[in-house]
């Protein structure tokens, strides 16, 4: 019998997990299924216990349950307890257990398209203060010797954000006026907000007009594929990244979680990018 993994959100329609992961199922011969499902607001306690009951050994959860989902699991990851979000939840013992990969897919993004082994003394600026950057920031603070400027819309956001990163030295919570500013100033930039997100295509949290030489800047954001602050930042002579590999990388991160098989995450980002055009 096939094994049956799946993603759990509203809306969920949108989704490509679905696609990428039985893709993945059939180049590796994983005999296992995914399936998006709907889930209403009000009912996320009794769809954890009915994906329990029937034997669900994995899943993903996305908006608007990454936190909602967390008073329901048998236990959290301390990673996940401390950026308070869950994005995979596996099935060990009997148990459910959530944990989150959107700090660590999005350094192993960033880190293959810049093509280095680490992060060091860079000068970071992470826009947004979100669902996603709370797992970015924490996963980007465990490098002791990045300066990260943490720019956000509400600034009080931000203020709480810097405390998931309580030890680290060098972050500062700034205004996006003065992000936009000081743009030279920053060896990365990256793009967390749900600005610039189809259809809202022509929008930037920032106007881009002069970045520092090298600057490498990603966005998460990967419908579309080029958005507005992307399109600015190669305009200016940046290398630029979409968040389609990040996509993948947590999709392939969550077969390896539960199945313990490493995936063609190339194959994955190729599907995305072909599906998204
Ligand atoms: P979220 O928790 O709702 O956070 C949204 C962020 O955008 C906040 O910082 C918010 O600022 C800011 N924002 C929204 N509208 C704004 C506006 N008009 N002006 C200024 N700031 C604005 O969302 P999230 O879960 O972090 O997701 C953010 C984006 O990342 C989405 O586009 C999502 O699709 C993408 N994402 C991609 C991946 C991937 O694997 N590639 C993974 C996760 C998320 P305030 O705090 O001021 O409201």
């Amino acid at each position: 019998m096939k094994e049956l993994f799946g993603i759990i959100g509203n809306p969920i329609a949108h989704s490509l997990s679905p696609l990428i992961q039985n893709e993945a199922y059939a180049l590796h011969e994983i005999n296992a299924h995914f399936q998006a499902f709907h889930v209403e607001h009000e009912d996320i306690e009794t769809a954890i216990k009915g994906m329990k009951a029937i034997g669900i050994k994995g899943f993903m959860v996305t908006v608007p349950f990454k936190a909602k989902v967390i008073p329901f699991l048998d236990e959290v990851d301390p990673i996940a307890e401390k950026k308070k979000a869950v994005n995979v939840v596996q099935l060990i013992d009997g148990k459910y257990v959530g944990f989150n990969f959107d700090g660590e897919a999005c350094l192993k993004a960033l880190l293959e398209d810049m093509n280095r082994p680490s992060l060091q003394k860079e000068h970071i600026l992470i826009l947004g203060a979100g669902g996603a950057a709370q797992s970015i920031y924490y996963t980007l603070s465990q490098f002791e010797d990045v300066h990260i400027d943490l720019a956000n819309r509400t600034l009080e956001k931000a203020e709480a954000l810097k405390e998931l990163g309580a030890n680290h030295r060098h972050t500062k919570v700034i205004s996006l006026d003065e992000a936009e500013n000081n743009q030279d100033q920053y060896d990365i930039i990256i793009q967390t907000t749900s600005i610039g997100m189809w259809p809202d295509v022509g929008q930037s949290p920032i106007n881009i007009t002069q970045l520092k030489k090298g600057a490498f800047v990603s966005d998460i954001i990967y419908n579309p594929a080029e958005t507005q602050i992307l399109k600015q930042a190669r305009r200016n002579g940046a290398n630029t990244q979409n968040g389609i590999k990040m996509l993948a990388s947590q999709n392939a991160l969550s077969i390896e979680k539960w199945t313990g098989q490493k995936v063609n995450y190339q194959k994955m980002i190729e599907s995305l990018t072909e599906a998204l055009r």
